[in-house]
């Protein structure tokens, strides 16, 4: 059937058709109209986390990863050593992308099942004091772990350390202020849960700092300084823009702030993570983290004990429903992760677990339990 099928996954994720029908139109990307709508996306993100005073946002093309590493490279001098808190894959990638840098990098590891401990950060801080820059992924989208922003930046703050946080599947959605929680570097990106489509990812970069950043990175086309200094003087972007993702991102921020901003927008996320989670455990299934250190963005749930058990036949089931399922990111055990963002809201999540009660009925399994 010609139907857009249910994104559930951490990004693309299903987006509006007012956003899809955006794209439709083309834009020069030297036009004032289209450098307005620039202007006007940079203004908004700014307002998302109170940081007018504080920040300035630069946006750049590509995926959410491009802007965490551009974001390293601009801000991390060349003889700066990184600390990477890491409780998971995304950890891991950002740890990898330091070091591709050319950065001294550092691995602080921690179990995937809990969150980045502020206290084993000012531990490493004391015996290493060469540390100058602390990597923080917000929120694990791999197993789906929230981790304690506010207490990571009080500790990078006590001890006068930079804090580049990957914020990519928390942003809009968890609260984020600049005024309480102090980091050099933010990172986020378009396909996320500001529901715009993928392309362009953005960095708030603390102004403290802006200057001193420039001359730093390796990389002509990820130098967010550049890119930030040219967009300032001309209003346009350095290269070729992403036009019809940045429109897009416009309409999307536009029912953003219709819904009621970040708020509301947690508050539907959080009603579609109940939703999942109730229906999922009627079915049997047992979610991999504990509740109380899980965002409403993702849940990693173990597969079923049942032999008969799948992942590319249950993937294919729920899809043949209508809905996208992603894959497990854990190394030990067998999992699947099923995403609460995008365009979606708790009826969609109802249809989701009722697709899934399908799949299992499709391989014959009666229960999801762990053991029997
Ligand atoms: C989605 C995501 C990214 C970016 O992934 P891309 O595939 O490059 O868009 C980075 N970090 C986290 C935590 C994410 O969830």
């Amino acid at each position: 059937m010609d139907r857009d099928k249910i994104l559930l996954t951490p990004g693309p994720l299903t987006t509006t058709l007012r956003t899809k029908l955006a794209m439709l139109k083309d834009w020069g990307s030297w036009d004032s109209d289209f450098n307005a709508v620039t202007a006007s996306i940079r203004h908004s993100l700014l307002g998302i986390i109170h940081g007018h005073d504080s920040h300035v946002v630069v946006p750049l093309q590509g995926s959410g990863t491009f802007s965490v590493e551009a974001a390293v490279a601009t801000v991390v001098p060349r003889d700066g050593h990184v600390l990477v808190l890491d409780n998971g894959a995304y950890c891991k990638r950002a740890a990898r992308l330091t070091t591709l840098m050319g950065r001294r990098c550092t691995v602080l590891p921690f179990d995937e099942a809990v969150p980045v401990s502020p206290a084993a950060l000012a531990d490493k801080l004391q015996q290493d004091a060469s540390i100058t820059h602390v990597i923080l992924i917000h929120c694990e989208t791999g197993a789906g772990v929230l981790n304690p922003l506010q207490e990571i930046a009080d500790v990078c703050a006590a001890h006068d350390k930079g804090l580049i946080v990957d914020a990519m599947s928390s942003f809009a959605a968890l609260e984020i202020d600049a005024r309480k929680v102090r980091f050099d570097a933010l990172v986020a990106a378009s396909g996320k849960c500001l529901e715009g489509v993928p392309g362009m990812g953005f960095a708030f970069i603390r102004k403290a700092i802006l200057d001193g950043c420039a001359g730093r990175s390796q990389s002509l086309a990820m130098d967010l300084y550049d890119q930030y200094v040219y967009m300032e003087k001309t209003t346009q972007w350095r290269f070729t823009p992403p036009t019809h993702v940045v429109v897009a991102l416009a309409e999307a921020i536009a029912q953003f702030e219709e819904e009621g901003g970040q708020p509301a927008r947690l508050a539907r996320y959080t009603s579609n993570y109940n939703t999942l989670i109730q229906g999922m455990a009627a079915l049997g299934f047992k979610p991999f983290l504990d509740p109380a250190i899980q965002a409403p963005i993702i849940v990693t749930f173990h597969a079923p004990a049942d032999s008969r058990y799948e992942f590319k036949k249950f993937y294919a089931a729920a899809r043949e429903r209508g809905f996208v399922l992603y894959p497990g990111k854990l190394t030990q055990m067998e999992t699947f992760r099923v995403g609460c963002i995008g365009a979606i809201g708790p009826r969609e999540m109802e249809q989701a677990v009722h697709a899934v009660a399908g799949a299992l009925q499709d391989m014959g399994i009666t229960s999801a339990a762990l053991s029997n």
